[in-house]
């Protein structure tokens, strides 16, 4: 399926993590350089504010950038000094996003070992693939073992195309080799795995439509943005009561204490790859029914606290 992506005024420029950061660090007087260019140039849009994920930043804008508008940002963007421009792709709209998957891979790379097939892997079969030539992946692949017992794997695949889907259906039903074995590309539906969301670290819904007001900790499900866990965790705040006695977590150190996962209460951040949520991440009727009993079993000690206080 083809979906039709962010609203056209968001313009996506992809950048390392490092100059993520170093742009949202001073986005308000960024974009306020910004605006004062594309005024002087006499466009009539301008930047509303700017986000930023793990692939860049998304400047949104009052009204959908023209051609012009793009090649002033990207500019601006390139010429910032605190930016290493290497790391820069250039600006673009949104575009849709057509879901596929590839049958007929094997799940280990030896029929041997148990080496398994990477993201990378698939992305290297890919580019020796001409049908892939101009086709441009808009996530890593997901690989994924049809069932517990088999030795082959389902492939996700989501690539940038155009709202008709065309390149999509360039693709469908086409085969090529991997090996001694023929693969062959499918129409999927979206998102084949469970979300996680990045602001509360809940499974099941995007970060964009997070529900709740301010952000939780993904060490300890506090209120407060995983990167300012020592100062507001605490776990990391000195504590004479206790004993032995906990010191401050000094300034700059990562936390040393353990973690609690909020969907499991297990010792592990909740995006770990040992929690079981993690691992059951493309079982969303396990994610419905872990869910449920959570609710139920907070129910559950609800009342039991209060048949408990009742008795005596
Ligand atoms: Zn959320
Ligand atoms: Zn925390
Ligand atoms: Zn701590
Ligand atoms: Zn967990």
């Amino acid at each position: 399926m083809t979906t039709k992506g962010l609203s056209h005024k968001h313009i996506i420029i992809p950048m390392s993590s490092k100059n993520t950061s170093a742009f949202m660090k001073n986005s308000l007087l960024n974009i306020a350089n910004i605006n004062r260019e594309l005024r002087s140039a006499k466009s009539d849009i301008l930047v509303d504010y700017i986000r930023s994920d793990n692939c860049g930043i998304t400047i949104v804008t009052n009204k959908v950038a023209q051609q012009l508008d793009l090649s002033i940002i990207d500019h601006y963007v390139k010429n910032d000094n605190s930016i290493n421009a290497m790391q820069v792709e250039d600006s673009r709209l949104p575009k849709s996003k057509s879901y596929l998957k590839i049958t007929g891979i094997l799940f280990y790379l030896h029929s041997n070992s148990q080496e398994r097939l990477s993201s990378s892997d698939v992305e290297t079969i890919l580019k020796q693939n001409y049908i892939f030539n101009n086709i441009s992946l808009a996530s890593k692949p997901r690989v994924i073992k049809i069932s517990p017992k088999s030795d082959m794997a389902i492939v996700w695949i989501d690539i940038w195309d155009v709202q008709s889907g065309q390149n999509a259906k360039l693709l469908i039903n086409r085969c090529f080799n991997v090996g001694n074995y023929i693969a062959m590309v499918r129409r999927a539906n979206m998102n084949p795995g469970v979300p996680q969301c990045k602001n509360c670290w809940k499974w099941g819904h995007s970060t964009f439509s997070c529900q709740i007001q301010g952000a939780k900790c993904i060490k300890c499900n506090g209120p407060h943005k995983s990167e300012h866990h020592r100062e507001f965790g605490w776990c990391c705040k000195a504590n004479a009561k206790i004993n032995p006695p906990r010191l401050e977590t000094k300034k700059g150190k990562p936390c040393p204490h353990l973690f609690k996962c909020s969907n499991c209460r297990g010792d592990h951040q909740a995006d770990s790859n040992v929690c079981p949520f993690w691992r059951h991440r493309f079982n969303r009727e396990w994610h419905v029914k872990k869910y449920t009993e959570i609710c139920q079993n907070k129910w559950k000690s609800i009342r039991s606290e209060v048949n408990g206080s009742s008795k005596q």
